[in-house]
C-alpha cells in the first residue's frame, strides 16, 4: 500500500529517503477513476517511484460551485493505487493554505477564454496549488491529463515560466466504452443524464469533419445546436483553437484542437480532442 503523509514536511521526508530515485508526481483531486490510474501509469514509465496527490482544492471553486458535493473517497483511493503509487499527498486546507495565506500565482497565455470566460476564478486556483504541489515535492516529472486540456497548457505555462526543474508531461484521455470521458463528476449523472453525457465525444467527432470539410465558426456553431438538441442544457463553449497556444484560428493549417464545456442539469462536463 501506497504510504500516506498529510504535511508538506512530510513529504519532503518521504521523498528524500527515496533520492536518488526519479520521482514522478501525479496532482489529483480524488474520487480517482481508471483516468488517474493511466496518469500514475505514465508517470511510471519516466519516473522511479510515483507520488499522487489528494486534494480538493478550495480555491479553484466559485462559491456557486460543487465543492462540498465533490465526491471524497479516500479509502478507495488508496486501495486504487496499491501496487502503482509509492505516496500519497493528503493535506488539509491549513496545511496548503496556513492563516494568513496571501500568495497567488495568475498565468497569463493559455489562461484567457474559454474556461476563464466561465469560471474566471479557476486558474488562479489551479496554478496556486499546482505551483504549491511541485514546489513542495520538486518531482522529475509530473503528469497532468489531456482531459483538461487548457489546464494542461496552463501547468506547463507555470513550469516554464518558474524554471522548475519538473517536466510536464501530457497524458491522453482515457474513456467509456461509448467515448464519455471519464470523470470524477459522471457520478453526479442521473440514468437519463448519463446517455446524454455520452453523446458529446461523438459531437465533438461530426464537428472534426464539418470542420475540415469547411468554415470552423459554422461547424462550432451546428456543434452548440447538436449538444442542445442531444439533451444538453446550456452550452459554455465548443471551439476550435490553435492547439499549442488556444488562439482563436480561421483554418486548419496549424495543429488544432476542438474544446466543449456544457451543462446538463447541475453537471458540467468538459471534453477536447485533436482536429
Ligand atoms: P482531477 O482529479 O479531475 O482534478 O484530475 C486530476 C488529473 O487527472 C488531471 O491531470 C486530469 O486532467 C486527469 N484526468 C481526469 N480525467 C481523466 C481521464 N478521463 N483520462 C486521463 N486523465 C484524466
Amino acid at each position: 500500500m501506497p504510504k500516506i503523509v498529510t504535511t508538506v514536511a512530510e513529504l519532503r521526508t518521504a521523498l528524500a529517503a527515496l533520492k536518488p530515485a526519479r520521482i514522478g508526481m501525479v496532482p489529483t483531486m480524488g474520487a480517482l477513476h481508471d483516468g488517474h490510474v493511466s496518469l500514475v501509469t505514465e508517470a511510471r514509465r519516466h519516473a522511479d517511484h510515483v507520488v499522487v496527490s489528494i486534494f480538493v482544492n478550495p480555491t479553484q471553486f466559485a462559491p456557486n460551485e460543487d465543492f462540498d458535493a465533490y465526491p471524497r473517497t479516500l479509502d478507495a483511493d488508496v486501495e486504487k493505487l496499491a501496487g502503482a503509487a509509492a505516496i500519497i499527498f493528503a493535506p488539509n486546507a491549513r496545511e496548503m493554505y496556513p492563516t494568513g495565506f496571501s500568495t497567488t500565482i495568475t498565468v497569463g497565455g493559455p489562461s484567457a477564454g474559454l474556461e476563464t470566460d466561465f469560471r474566471p476564478h479557476f486558474f488562479a486556483g489551479v496554478a496556486t496549488v499546482v505551483a504549491k504541489l511541485l514546489i513542495a515535492g520538486m518531482p522529475d516529472i509530473a503528469v497532468f491529463g489531456e482531459k483538461d486540456y487548457q489546464q494542461m497548457l496552463v501547468v506547463k505555462r507555470l513550469a516554464a515560466d518558474l524554471a522548475l526543474p519538473t517536466r510536464i508531461i501530457g497524458a491522453p484521455t482515457l474513456r467509456e466504452p461509448d467515448g464519455l470521458a471519464r470523470s470524477s463528476r459522471n457520478a453526479y449523472l442521473g440514468g437519463a443524464e448519463r446517455g446524454i453525457a455520452g453523446r458529446m465525444n461523438a459531437i465533438l467527432r461530426d464537428t472534426i469533419a464539418s470542420a475540415k470539410a469547411g468554415d470552423l465558426r459554422a461547424a462550432e456553431k451546428q456543434a452548440i445546436d447538436a449538444l442542445k438538441e442531444a439533451g444538453f442544457d446550456t452550452v459554455d463553449y465548443v471551439a476550435i483553437r490553435d492547439a499549442e497556444t488556444l488562439a482563436v484560428i480561421d483554418a486548419l493549417d496549424r495543429p488544432a484542437r476542438i474544446l466543449a464545456a456544457a451543462k446538463i442539469g447541475k453537471t458540467r462536463l468538459i471534453d477536447n480532442m485533436a482536429v
